[in-house]
């Protein structure tokens, strides 16, 4: 294993914002672990396949193919060859990654492609499991948190600022039902490591964020030097 940043929190706390920025200053390669989810998420909803029936989203696993793949340094999470960036981002497909990533055919076929990358490469990897599970040897494991009303506020904004509409009370209640999911699913629930760091970024900016986190990855650097 090379260097590894773990990065786990519920949904809004900034994750990938961070690790994005984190991978570019620190000159890693950026894993957003969640985007896999989504991607096989994708596919049971095209095929409308019942998130409830595990045998049929089992059988369904047999036929994806998730590839990750990097172009001018952007993540690209191919389904089955074909790249579905664009298509993985809308709440639909979030409740649907949610509710699929209790299951472990999703789980153990995502997580060893993430063990793999994390082989090959220095990654700073976002996602849920990543400290406690994916990579627990990681140098460096950072709890990203921020209260559910910072959260739902900022998921308000970034759709206002798109130009969609958006209802603040219905977002902060679909957040909490998917941080529930997450936190209380048998396998790889979402909880901080026992050697994570907790950084709550309800009152911070990006950049406040990235520079503690900074600050933690030099800590651990001196130490190992
Ligand atoms: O982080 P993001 O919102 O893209 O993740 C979508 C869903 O994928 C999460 O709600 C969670 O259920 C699942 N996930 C997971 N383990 C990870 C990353 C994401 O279970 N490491």
């Amino acid at each position: 294993m090379g260097f590894s940043i773990a990065i786990d929190g519920p949904a809004g706390a900034g994750k990938s914002t961070i690790a994005k920025r984190l991978a570019e200053e620190l000159s890693l390669i950026y894993v957003d672990t969640g985007s896999m989810y989504r991607a096989m998420a994708l596919y049971f909803l095209r095929f409308g396949i019942d998130p409830k029936d595990e045998q049929a989203i089992a059988d369904a696993c047999a036929s994806i193919d998730i590839t990750i793949t990097y172009q001018d340094g952007v993540q690209c999470v191919l389904l089955n060859g074909e790249n579905v960036n664009g298509q993985i981002r809308a709440e639909e497909v979030g409740s649907m990654a949610s509710n699929t990533s209790v299951y472990p055919c999703v789980r153990t076929k995502l997580t060893d492609m993430q063990r793999g990358l994390a082989r090959t490469s220095d990654v700073v990897m976002d996602g849920r499991d990543i400290g406690t599970c994916v990579l627990p040897d990681a140098q460096v494991k950072i709890y990203l948190t921020a209260r559910t009303a910072a959260r739902a506020k900022r998921r308000y904004d970034e759709l206002l600022q798109k130009g969609q509409k958006a209802d603040l009370a219905q977002i902060e209640a679909d957040i909490a039902e998917r941080d529930y999911r997450d936190m209380h699913r048998e396998i790889a629930p979402l909880r901080q490591a026992e050697d994570a760091v907790l950084v709550d970024s309800s009152d911070m900016g990006i950049a406040q964020v990235t520079a503690v986190i900074r600050g933690i990855v030099e800590k651990v650097q001196k130490k190992g030097n």
